[in-house]
């Protein structure tokens, strides 16, 4: 959207007349926040346009807001020009339209038909679908013109990814996106354990662009749970699948705290499974029920037990990530710096590096110490 409306001959600025509120509806608190965010920009803006997963959620969620906002209950697909067309182009075309230059997200697939029972995303997303291959490289291609360094592909299930008619699937199309000219680093977004088979994982290796970081969900380390969830793995693939990567990739990942059957015990597997996998960084989402789905009626574990499951979590999470950052302590690595005097390392791991280090370049550091924040770059 943001393209688009540049590519039109609109301007970013902070006392705009259009506002857009890309919204997301995974928790009850993603939407109570979208909602309020488009409540502050109808107050500042002339015109606000209520886009993505929240706008699309049943149960009007938006309701009772000004006139000024217009929410567009759309497939993401066809959005963008929606939204610029009402609009309204512009000025004169932006042949370069000003963008972050770091790291470019390309969307691949979008969708999920599968059907967690807590999950809200195949109601407002629809099912899985993919775009063509040569989309995709085209367009990697061109983000790598325009001077990204890293490419992310992304998707709402990766590994559903398909384009049938050219015989593309994931792992075909890391290797090309992998091999386009001038491509510093490759990652994915995040992908489902039932996906991580042998061909990703040769593909992932042998591609020197891709970044040692995979981001598997968990959602639970309990087994009941996860049947209880729809899941379709249990704890012992979740393990099996990544025990060949734990050493060399950042594993990283998402949990559930508080799904309805999740007591004290299975936390306590959850707790486990983390460590057990040599997961790292892990967003910890306490549950909350989502309209539409199989447990939107359930949710008897009180706040304050999620509360203190995710804060444990959390800080099992950190003690992770400190014991990996302090294995960076003496070597070097390659970050890619994407703010002043921070960036990435090569498994994306996050360092602190000089404030003088220029945003947009890769440069070479050696671990001097940890911090709570990340590894520290020599001087
Ligand atoms: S695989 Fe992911 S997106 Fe699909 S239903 Fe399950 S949690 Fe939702």
């Amino acid at each position: 959207m943001r393209e688009r409306l540049l590519a039109d001959g609109h301007r970013e600025c902070d006392d705009a007349d259009v506002a857009v509120v890309n919204t997301c509806c995974v928790t009850h608190e993603a939407l109570a926040k979208s909602r309020k965010e488009a409540a502050r920009a109808a107050r500042t803006h002339a015109r606000v346009y209520v886009t993505g997963c929240g706008a699309n959620l049943a149960g009007d969620g938006f309701a009772g807001l000004p006139a000024n906002v217009v929410v567009v209950a759309k497939r993401s697909e066809e959005t963008p020009a929606f939204v610029a067309g009402d609009v309204g182009a512009i000025g004169c075309v932006q042949a370069d339209a000003r963008l972050d230059r770091v790291r470019a997200f390309v969307k691949v697939q979008d969708g999920c038909s599968f059907s967690c029972n807590f999950c809200v995303i195949p109601l407002v997303r629809g099912a899985s679908r993919s775009r063509s291959a040569d989309a995709v490289l085209q367009e990697i291609a061109r983000r790598v013109g325009q001077g990204h360094r890293e490419v992310v592909l992304t998707g709402i299930n990766l590994g559903c990814y398909r384009d049938r008619a050219a015989g593309y699937d994931l792992p075909r199309l890391v290797r090309e996106a992998g091999a386009t000219p001038g491509l510093e680093r490759l990652r994915l977004s995040s992908i489902e354990i039932n996906h991580v088979n042998d061909a990703l994982i040769s593909a992932l290796r042998e591609t020197p662009a891709v970044s040692p970081h995979l981001h598997v969900p968990l959602q639970s380390g309990d087994d009941g749970v996860l049947r209880a969830m729809g899941r379709r793995y249990t704890v012992a693939t979740y393990l099996r699948r990544l025990a060949p990567l734990r050493d060399e990739f950042n594993l990283t990942s998402d949990v559930i705290v508080g799904f309805p059957t999740e007591d004290d015990r299975a936390f306590a597997n959850t707790l486990r499974t983390v460590q057990e996998a040599g997961l790292t960084k892990i967003h910890a989402f306490p549950y909350s029920p989502r309209p539409g789905t199989v447990t939107a009626q359930h949710d008897p574990i009180p706040p304050a037990v999620k509360k203190e499951r995710s804060a444990s979590l959390r800080a099992a999470s950190h003690d992770a990530c400190l014991v990996r950052w302090r294995t960076k302590i003496g070597s070097d690595d390659i970050v890619l710096v994407d703010r002043p005097g921070r960036g990435y390392g090569a498994d994306y791991s996050p360092w602190l590096v000089p404030e003088a280090a220029p945003v947009g370049e890769l440069v070479r550091v050696r671990g001097a110490a940890v911090s709570e924040e990340g590894i520290l770059a020599e001087h």
